[in-house]
């Protein structure tokens, strides 16, 4: 690892038992955030974090909450069981899944139990795990609310909380649902809040929920890390599925993350590989939790060569030293470029962005370069030259029409950026469930609560109590 840090675990403050974790981890050098969020948590002050997935961020909440959490033993209730002493809000079903996943790599040697809950299984399941008591608590908003509306969970003793990637809770449209859980925490608690970027609504909610927040922040948004090489080949708008698979196979890679715009075209996508013995699977909000968890566990032990994947669903997914990000369609929110590369060059290791760029697309990719600030470098590929007498043409999405042809400059600019990838779609079922293409835009990624499967809550350590 190459963080510029040469500071040790040992000097944040960390208990034995947390530290032998971190070491089992195979860490040795606390990241940037880690140096600075380990102190601030274990003080007990509210926190403030500026920080994208891959800074090692959750290791930077969870390692000090553990120890707060061991430092004080839980008071259990009239009925002898634990009280839920620390929530994690995440925006979606994976996050969830890999951040209660780290708690229990943390928190191995310490006495703690955790659980991870969100939509689309039974509540009963949930509710019995619930019953024989849970210290940390990941969830989603909207399983959280159905288990509190049918009081079958306790959220009074919450001491610790966290919002994690708060930015995509908002863009979801987690907002309402953020505020009803806040309404039903105790007021007097510590609360931590992550996001990798900073609008106005985001400062709104920290001054609703952060009282006298510690700010952290360690990579700046919008900067894409130096380890990512970037490069953009143009490209004839019907040749970018033979240019892909003659640069999978060309160039022999293996674990490439691809990036479609809407989920037919990823299946689209994917069906062209396959033609081309090319192993590939696509996930996106369609696909049932089994066939997404399947295809990101294969995707990550490297038996299937390519993951195609949509914005929104690609959140979240945390793989380490993924060498390959291919942009096969650009996105329209240059933002999401940040986000897509963002998946690659991580946690040290160099990684390389490839973008598949059409004629329709150029003003994307000028509005992702002015975002950046810098040029991408361009490369044709022999055979795969833009045709010259194509002219752009608009995008269409939904209802929406975008790009280069869609009017003077591209219609989308103007306004607000839009979201694609995954229709919106109801939480949890709750509101009648139902598909809804078209505005209010209101994407739904896969790992919102929907369908899913949940785990059972995991002991850490011994369970002596
Ligand atoms: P996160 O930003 O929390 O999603 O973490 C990104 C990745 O970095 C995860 O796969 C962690 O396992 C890894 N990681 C976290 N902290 C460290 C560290 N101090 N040294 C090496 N890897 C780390």
């Amino acid at each position: 690892m190459h963080w510029q840090y040469s500071m040790s675990f040992d000097s944040l403050g960390l208990a034995e038992p947390l530290l032998r974790a971190v070491r089992e981890a195979g860490y040795t050098t606390p990241t940037p955030i880690q140096v600075r969020a380990i102190p601030a948590v274990l003080s007990g002050g509210d926190v403030m974090g500026g920080a994208q997935t891959g800074t090692g961020k959750t290791a930077g909440f969870v390692l000090p909450m553990l120890q707060r959490l061991m430092d004080k033993p839980a008071t259990r209730d009239a009925k002898g069981r634990i009280p839920i002493r620390a929530l994690i809000l995440t925006p979606t079903r994976e996050l969830a899944a890999q951040v209660e996943e780290s708690v229990r790599t943390y928190g191995k040697h310490a006495r703690l139990a955790s659980m991870v809950m969100f939509g689309g299984v039974g509540m009963q399941p949930q509710i019995d795990k619930l019953r024989r008591g849970v210290d940390i608590l990941v969830a989603t908003p909207g399983r959280l609310l159905d288990h509190h509306g049918q009081r079958t969970l306790d959220l009074s003793h919450v001491e610790i909380f966290v919002l994690d990637e708060a930015d995509r809770m908002l863009d979801m449209g987690f907002l309402p649902d953020i505020k009803k859980v806040l309404a039903v925490l105790p007021q007097k608690k510590q609360s931590l809040l992550f996001s990798a970027t900073f609008s106005d609504e985001i400062k709104a909610l920290a001054d609703r929920l952060l009282n006298a927040p510690v700010l952290i922040e360690v990579a700046r948004r919008n900067q894409t890390a130096d380890l990512i090489a970037q490069k953009a080949h143009p490209v004839g708008r019907e040749m970018k599925k033979d240019l892909l698979t003659h640069l999978i196979k060309d160039n022999d890679w293996h674990q490439v993350l691809v990036f479609t715009r809407m989920k037919h075209g990823a299946n689209r996508l994917v069906e062209h590989l396959l033609k081309h013995d090319i192993s590939a699977m696509a996930i996106h909000g369609n696909k049932s939790q089994t066939a997404r968890t399947k295809a990101l566990a294969d995707f990550k032990k490297g038996e299937l060569q390519v993951l195609v994947a949509t914005d929104i669903a690609a959140r979240g997914i945390d793989i380490d030293q993924l060498p390959h990000v291919v942009n096969f369609e650009m996105p329209n929110v240059p933002e999401d470029y940040v986000h897509r590369i963002g998946r690659t060059g991580r946690a040290g290791s160099p990684g390389e962005a490839i973008s598949l760029v059409c004629v329709d697309e150029n003003g994307f990719l000028r509005d992702i370069e002015r975002l950046i600030k810098h040029e991408i470098p361009k490369e044709i590929v022999p055979g795969f030259a833009p045709p010259s007498h194509e002219r752009p043409e608009p995008i269409v999405l939904g209802r929406m029409v975008i790009g280069e042809g869609a009017g003077r400059g591209g219609a989308r600019r103007s306004g607000a950026p839009h979201r694609n990838g995954d229709a919106p779609r109801n939480d949890s079922g709750r509101n009648g469930g139902g598909s809804h293409r078209q505005a209010p835009p209101r994407p739904q990624g896969p790992g919102r609560d929907g369908r899913s499967a949940s785990r059972p809550p995991a002991r850490l350590g011994s369970p002596k109590r």
